[in-house]
């Protein structure tokens, strides 16, 4: 294995492994998106954040046009259904606007748009095709107008969560039905009931089941093996394994995926986060008030990526305060700098299954070094542009951060540096980049004044 190339932990073989792609120039990746009937909350943002600096990272290696990132959106679903009935809205109107504050709040992380958001309900067809090829090769069966999938009728179930069948037993206990062969057995297509959703279908109108959702989407977006799936470590079983035993079983490959990756749960002040415990925080809270403050989105996500993505997460106040005086301080030295590239020890952290805790380590190094050579501007484009490859923007001030960070003082050196960036704007005539600097100066109380000899001088007027 070289130093540099991209190494990336593999919950199927639970092995850090050299990541190869399929085809250098397709590379595919899949990662369950969200089922919306609420508001995200910010464990849901974590794997948006993880999974796109996987997309960076992999736009970075291969090309921006080789990278195909499918996410989907879960637009049928019981909760769905209970939810809009809940509201009194329909189901249609419940999903299109979860599915819009979903799209804000991802933006808003600095997420890049995946190369396709496919929706669940665009892919019925497909679902029935792939329960189709099941029941034709003996895995799945009809039984009280649902369609189940036969476990038993698959001896490499279990190959990915690796669970004892005792276990899966119990678990899927829970969910035991009269009509099932074996209570593993799990739901592909289940009859609807007068107002919930249905779609004609070979054994009558009915919905699918959640697993066959993603089945289908992958397969028809990226082919029956890809690259990458990705989600959160809760997928696992039994999303995960049923995905696989559907997808192997329908198309007859060893593989559904060759890369499996879990991000790790995150939960509140040391506590599990839920609506019972008031501890419930949504993204879209996040970044409008959360303990008296608006959080920036790059706030969130800079606090976010302080840890390993499989590690858990304790979500904190310190935690985002601290990140919100770092990124300020970033931005204060490096906002105005000329883009360059990231930093060759940037890549190779995150090449090291994504290891975001020593990258973050480098970009530390940049800045300690930025402070002790402050007119080296190829160290704060060096800066600036590592942090962009995060999906961090420092490249615009933004005012409340700035003061927070000054802690109420006025951050000279910020000020110094607008001037001569404004002085920049004049020279090269360009008068809106310029005006710009003066008003946004102005709007923190710092008025310039443009003298004779062709100094700037500042003063404070609050
Ligand atoms: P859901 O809408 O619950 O299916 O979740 C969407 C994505 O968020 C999945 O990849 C989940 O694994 C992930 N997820 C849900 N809750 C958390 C959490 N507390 N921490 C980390 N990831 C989570
Ligand atoms: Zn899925």
């Amino acid at each position: 294995m070289s130093s540099d190339a991209l190494k990336l932990y593999n919950t199927l073989t639970r092995a850090k492994e050299e990541f190869r792609p399929l085809d250098a120039a397709n590379v595919r990746m899949y990662v369950c998106g969200p089922t919306v009937y609420d508001d995200a909350h910010i464990g849901n943002a974590r794997p948006l954040i993880v999974f796109d600096v996987l997309f960076r990272l992999l736009r970075h290696v291969y090309g921006e046009s080789h990278v195909a990132y499918v996410r989907n959106i879960t637009d049928v679903d019981d909760k769905i259904n209970a939810r809009a009935a809940e509201r009194g809205v329909s189901i249609r109107e419940l999903t299109e606007e979860t599915n819009a504050i979903f799209q804000d709040d991802a933006k808003a992380l600095g997420c890049l748009e995946p190369t396709a958001q496919p929706r669940a309900t665009e892919h019925i067809a497909d679902m029935i095709a792939i329960v189709e090829k099941l029941i034709a090769g003996g895995h799945a069966y009809v039984a009280d107008g649902n369609v189940l999938f036969d476990v038993p009728s698959w001896k490499e179930y279990g190959g990915l969560s690796r669970r004892p069948l005792d276990e899966m037993l119990a678990g899927a206990r829970v969910d035991v039905a009269p009509y099932k062969r074996s209570d593993m057995d799990f739901v592909l297509w289940k009859p609807s009931k007068e107002g919930e959703p249905a779609w004609d279908s070979p054994w009558g109108r009915g919905r699918p089941g959640w697993h066959l959702e993603c089945s289908a989407m992958s397969w028809r977006r990226l082919g029956e093996v890809f690259d990458i799936h990705g989600g959160g470590v809760d997928l696992v079983f039994p999303h995960h394994e049923n995905e696989i035993a559907q997808t192997r079983c329908a198309f007859g490959h060893k593989v559904m995926a060759n890369y499996w990756l879990h991000n790790g749960f995150l939960q509140v002040e040391g506590e599990k986060m839920s609506k019972s415990l008031g501890n419930f925080v949504t993204i879209h809270e996040l970044l409008t008030s959360w303990k008296g403050y608006s959080w920036p989105g790059s706030v969130i996500r800079f606090a976010m990526l302080q840890t390993h993505y499989r590690q858990p997460i304790d979500w904190t106040l310190a935690r985002l305060e601290e990140a919100s005086v770092r990124l300020s301080e970033f931005r204060a030295r490096a906002y105005t700098a000329p883009v360059c590239e990231p930093s060759r020890r940037l890549i190779e952290a995150l090449s090291d299954d994504l290891n975001t805790p020593e990258a973050i380590v480098e970009l530390n190094r940049l800045f300690d070094d930025l402070k002790r050579h402050p007119l080296d501007w190829e160290k704060a484009g060096e800066l600036k542009a590592s942090c962009e490859f995060l999906g961090l923007n420092i490249g615009q001030v933004d005012l409340n951060q700035m003061l927070r960070a000054a802690r109420g003082d006025l951050d000279e050196t910020l000020i110094e540096r607008q001037i001569s960036a404004r002085h920049a704007a004049r020279a090269a005539k360009n008068w809106a980049e310029s005006d710009r600097i003066r008003d946004e100066l102005a709007r923190l109380g710092v008025a310039l004044h443009d003298n004779k000899d062709g100094r700037t001088t500042w003063e404070v007027r609050r």
